[in-house]
């Protein structure tokens, strides 16, 4: 068995990964049931770390009062990118007392560590990392990587932007045109809330990536489409002592509504590009039953289709049991991620690809099937794709990264800097 060592004990981390290893040992598990902003103080822990090390660094950073951190780094040409990456943990997964660990050179076989094993039966992905050197937990909390990950990744492209920089004036060289960086970190992205107290105008970003992807050569820029549909059922209701030829049971009728959803558009047999109808909640009685379904899809059409489907089913269900009384409200939630980048400004993927190619990265787009803060902030008009930060297995005790997936998403990072920098000519 490979031996999982405390990572301080490992000899020469490269700067990104210890930077992931020293932020994921600060506990900043968000809760959902709390109710202030941010949910939990301890978030303002890692804030205010990472506010030191940009001084350190020679930037000012700033807190606001709901916890969000930023700085600037100005730079050459006149766009504004934002670097976002969120402060807290997954409360799904212990959080307090990350002790992090690294497995050098690891060899495709089981990781013993104190809280369990890092089994390749049930990871596969780590049979893709043989000669990597994992960064794991000690098995007993979760790593962190999510999104540690993210965090340490703006600080690594910045201490490296501004090394870079100053070597360059020092040989007495212009440094590489550059769009101003706004580094943001946010608190309770994993509540869901990462975006609520956000001030995008002070923010003043053109564009925005998040670094909170799984895996590497990954970019997401797509989400559902997503709807709500109510279907309501009225019956007829007497005393059931009484009810021959009379009762219509909207029970009965709300069930067979739900039976009549098609298996196979179900999140249970679903994945990929996909989409599902989810009847997540139903609350009945004889006189009316309410049943709430939620509709998922990539495409416009088949939203379309899942919609058209949902008031069919309900005609139909009302047909076969006269005297009830079947309506259909469907409500829309957000649309695809991929329709407000476009409709406000594609170059974030188009520069994304150059990018990697530049990197010599092959880029993949991964559709995400749920919501990202940079949904949110794209619905807002700040198109924000999310980039990949190489972990995995995110909010479990098993959760990993390695050194070299954290090295390769540095440099997808830099070389997406460059080519906005290409952007426009130096002023
Ligand atoms: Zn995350």
């Amino acid at each position: 068995m490979p031996a999982a060592r405390p990572w301080r004990e490992i000899p020469d981390v490269p700067s990104v990964a210890e930077k992931l290893c020293r932020y994921a040992e600060v506990w900043t598990t968000s809760d959902p049931s709390s109710k202030t902003f941010p949910s939990t103080e301890r978030q303002r822990d890692l804030g205010r770390l990472l506010i030191d090390e940009l001084a350190t660094l020679g930037l000012e950073a700033f807190e606001d009062e709901w916890g969000y951190v930023t700085a600037t780094l100005p730079g050459t040409t006149p766009t504004v990118v934002a670097l976002v990456a969120h402060l807290d943990t997954s409360p799904d997964a212990p959080g307090e007392n990350v002790r992090p660990h690294i497995v050098p050179d690891y060899d495709g076989s089981v990781v013993d560590l104190e809280g369990g094993n890092l089994d390749p039966a049930r990871q596969p992905m780590l049979m893709d990392h043989i000669g990597h050197d994992l960064i794991t937990s000690d098995g007993t909390t979760l790593l962190g990587s999510d999104d540690k990950a993210g965090v340490a990744l703006a600080m690594q492209l910045v201490e490296d932007l501004i090394a870079l920089e100053a070597d360059a004036v020092e040989r007495g060289e212009r440094p590489a045109p550059r769009p101003t960086l706004r580094i943001l970190f946010t608190p309770d992205e994993e509540i869901g809330k990462g975006t609520d107290r956000l001030d995008l105008e002070a923010l003043g970003a053109d564009v925005a990536y998040t670094l909170d992807g799984a895996g590497v050569d990954v970019l997401n820029v797509e989400t559902f489409n997503a709807a709500e549909a109510t279907v309501t059922v009225e019956g007829v209701g007497v005393h059931p002592g009484y009810a021959k030829g009379v009762m219509v049971n909207a029970t009965r009728v709300a069930a067979a509504f739900v039976a009549a959803l098609p298996p196979d558009q179900a999140p249970e047999t679903t994945d990929g590009r996909a989409g599902y109808l989810h009847p997540h909640t139903l609350e009945s009685g004889a006189e009316r039953a309410t049943v709430r379904v939620l509709l998922r899809d990539f495409e416009d059409a088949g939203m379309d289709a899942k919609r058209e489907l949902v008031r069919a089913l309900g005609a139909a269900v009302e047909a076969d049991h006269p005297g009830s009384r079947v309506t259909v409200e469907i409500a829309e939630s957000y649309r695809n991620m991929r329709s407000y980048v476009e409709d406000v400004d594609s170059r974030v993927i188009s520069h994304a690809l150059e990018a990697a190619e530049a990197a010599g990265i092959d880029l993949e787009f991964e559709p995400v099937r749920g919501g990202t803060d940079g949904a949110r902030l794209s619905e807002k008009g700040l198109p924000c794709p999310n980039v990949f930060t190489g972990g995995h297995d995110f909010h479990s005790r098993f959760e990993w990264n390695t050194v070299q997936n954290l090295e390769r998403a540095l440099r997808f990072v830099h070389a997406l800097v460059r080519r906005w920098g290409a952007e426009q000519p130096p002023s």
